[in-house]
């Protein structure tokens, strides 16, 4: 969906503008000033204590999870629907993925999260999916129990509360995406969430290899150590505060239309996907009882199979269920400390789910009125008898690339 023009505009043109006007785009000069703002303004709103902008979400979470030092020997749980960056940020430390299901909300499953806890599982990665929170009371419940950290992917929903929290501030940290698809977009950006001062002290050290050449102040972190360099600029700084004044809207508009559309497909009697807080809905899913319900369902404008979207699925996540590094030595897996098996059918709830199961779009590009008229067509709930198998002979080609022989 190309809504960029919708998305990125004047106001965008204008920030950029008076950042080139500076002359200089770096944000650690001391006289940056749009990332800090940025920083400082997110962080009132959503209530984390600390804001860093970084290049990427993939970034942010391999970065928070430096930052709490997870590494090699840790058991990271992520859920088996999700994009592959959420699995790859502990690899990328070091630790190695565990999947978990997820449940009929879409989001990590807590009675298997319990089910795969390990003496290793140092941390927990739950994914906000579509907009969707995760049940986050139950996983801090978990969490606090097993002494384990809790780094929130909230890459797709930024913005998206959960009772009266903002996805990505509840846990230990939390990482949100600016990449083109996401709610606040600036085509590639991210930022990490903490709500601690000695780790976003090592948050800052691991994106900034330069740290101990800045005229700055962090807390003590035991000594500088080895970083990246993942930072933001200026220039990024300064899209980020003039799409930060378009989230309240944008999450407004979508809250609108959620209610439009949960309701017509109420009174089409369809099943709605469970939602961890409907106070705060703003995506919506349908979960059928059977598969040929929702390829039937999918063919609507406004549907999308989830187990269509290959790419959030992780049986199509080659590399890592074959345990590919660019190093053979540079293996987390081999520093794991027992076997760590992958296979196509380790998460058959999961598939389940998404093969049942369709996300409704919003339509935020258009104006109420409209959406309404797209919902009413789901007015007209075909009873079960009537789907057959055929359906099901012909599946929706994935979008996954074929592979070579
Ligand atoms: C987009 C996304 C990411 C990664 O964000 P990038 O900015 O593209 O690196 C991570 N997790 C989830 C769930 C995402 O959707």
């Amino acid at each position: 969906m190309d809504d960029a023009m919708q998305r990125l505009g004047v106001r965008e043109w204008l920030a950029a503008g008076h950042a080139i006007a500076r002359h200089d785009l770096r944000r650690n000069t001391g006289r940056g000033q749009f990332c800090a703002r940025f920083e400082k303004r997110l962080a009132q709103m959503t209530g984390a204590r600390r804001v860093l902008t970084i290049n990427s979400g993939t970034s942010a979470l391999t970065c928070a999870l430096a930052a709490l030092g997870v590494g090699p020997g840790d058991e990271v749980l992520v859920p088996a629907y999700t994009w592959m960056s959420s699995a790859a940020a502990p690899l990328h430390v070091g630790a190695v993925p565990v999947f978990v299901d997820i449940d009929e909300t879409l989001t990590m499953d807590p009675n298997d999260i319990e089910r795969k806890i390990t003496p290793h599982t140092r941390a927990i990665l739950p994914v906000h999916m579509i907009n969707r929170p995760c049940d986050m009371d139950r996983i801090l419940g978990i969490a606090r129990r097993h002494k384990l950290f809790v780094v929130e992917d909230a890459c797709q929903a930024v913005g998206v509360r959960y009772h009266d929290k903002y996805c990505g501030a509840i846990g230990d940290a939390g990482a949100f995406s600016f990449n083109q698809q996401k709610n606040m977009t600036i085509g590639e950006g991210g930022a990490v969430l903490l709500n601690d001062e000695k780790a976003y002290a090592r948050a800052y050290n691991y994106h900034d290899i330069g740290v101990a050449f800045r005229n700055m102040s962090l807390p003590d972190t035991g000594g500088v150590f080895v970083g990246m360099n993942l930072r933001s600029n200026e220039l990024q700084g300064a899209m980020l505060n003039a799409q930060l004044n378009r989230l309240p809207g944008r999450i407004e508009k979508m809250r609108r239309r959620y209610e439009v559309v949960r309701e017509a497909l109420e009174k089409g009697g369809y099943p709605i996907a469970p939602h961890n807080d409907p106070s705060n809905g703003v995506a919506l899913a349908v979960t059928f009882e059977t598969e040929v319900e929702a390829v039937e369902f999918s063919k609507h404008k406004l549907a999308l199979r989830l187990y269509d979207d290959s790419k959030h699925v992780y049986t199509n996540w080659d590399a890592i269920l074959e345990k590919r590094t660019f190093h053979p030595k540079m293996n987390p897996w081999a520093w794991a400390k027992r076997e760590i098996e992958y296979s196509a059918d380790m998460c058959e709830k999961t598939l389940d789910i998404l093969k049942r199961s369709c996300r409704v779009a919003l339509g935020e590009r258009y104006p109420v009125p409209v959406v309404k008229y797209f919902a009413q067509k789901f007015r007209t709930r075909k009873p079960r008898e009537e789907y057959v198998e055929p359906v099901l002979a012909s599946p929706r080609p994935t979008n996954k690339p074929a592979r070579a022989a």
